[in-house]
């Protein structure tokens, strides 16, 4: 079966039900596309805010600790996002801009609910690499 990207939002949107976000009250989820599985993750906040990790991190963390290394997509859903909302409240931040840069080709696909689809060098065109 091919996993196509309104699947992957699907993924990404339910992934979101199981956020903890008690301090923002906005969930985000996110589907990571990886050997042809689907890993999903969800915004995880901590009362020392520092601590707190994003969807997309979680996700691509899942994926990895699975032993996958490179991803083939990723969809991020912000399901608290009114459609009045900015698109930059939709957007990925930057740490897990960089996040997925390491493990996703930069034409690799980023499917943004409300937004639309990116690539990771959209996202992220001067990445910065060891
Ligand atoms: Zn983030």
């Amino acid at each position: 079966m091919t996993i196509n990207a309104p699947m992957l939002l699907t993924a990404a949107r339910e992934a979101a039900v199981h956020a903890y976000c008690p301090y923002s009250n906005f969930h985000v989820g996110a589907a990571v596309l990886a050997d042809g599985r689907i890993f999903p993750g969800c915004n995880v906040e901590n009362a020392s805010y520092g601590l707190t990790i994003c969807a997309e991190r979680n996700a691509i963390f899942a994926a990895v600790a699975s032993g996958a290394r490179r991803i083939q997509a990723i969809a991020l859903a912000c399901v608290d996002a009114t459609d009045a909302a900015p698109a930059s409240l939709r957007m990925p931040c930057g740490a897990c801009r960089q996040v997925m840069a390491e493990f996703a080709d930069p034409g690799t696909p980023v499917h943004i609910d409300g937004v639309g689809t990116l690539t990771i060098a959209d996202l992220l065109p001067s990445v910065f690499r060891l």
